[in-house]
């Protein structure tokens, strides 16, 4: 299980970061169970004494081509393509082109994977 390994490696972290409060961020697309993966992370930290802020980083992605930007959010998805996009992030490919210029040449820059921080 995916969200068992990323919930350890986050504890390793937190641990490292040795602070009584961090933020969780995330991405909006990403492969896991968000919802087992935030309660298996309060488990793993429940002996830490440590408040965990959860937070959904959007997912923002910028053509190759023009180098628009724009974000997942704003997209017109249907449930299926939504679905995909979760189980297999490299299909959004499939179904998204640049709002500017169509191009498929895009990257996902933000909302991709989670990230703690401290501030
Ligand atoms: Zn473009």
């Amino acid at each position: 299980m995916h969200e068992f390994a990323l919930a350890r490696a986050a504890r390793d972290t937190i641990v490292k970061h040795k602070k009584d409060r961090v933020k969780i961020y995330i991405g909006e697309i990403q492969q896991i169970d968000v919802e087992l993966f935030k309660r298996l992370l309060v488990e793993e930290t429940s002996d830490l004494n440590v408040l965990l802020e959860f937070y959904e980083m959007p997912a923002k992605m910028r053509c190759n081509v023009c180098f628009s930007e724009w974000l997942y959010r704003d997209l017109e998805l249907t449930e299926d393509q939504k679905e995909s996009i979760h189980f297999l992030p490299e299909s959004i490919h499939i179904f998204v082109k640049c709002p500017k210029c169509s191009s498929n040449d895009f990257s996902i820059v933000e909302g991709r994977g989670i990230y703690i921080g401290t501030d």
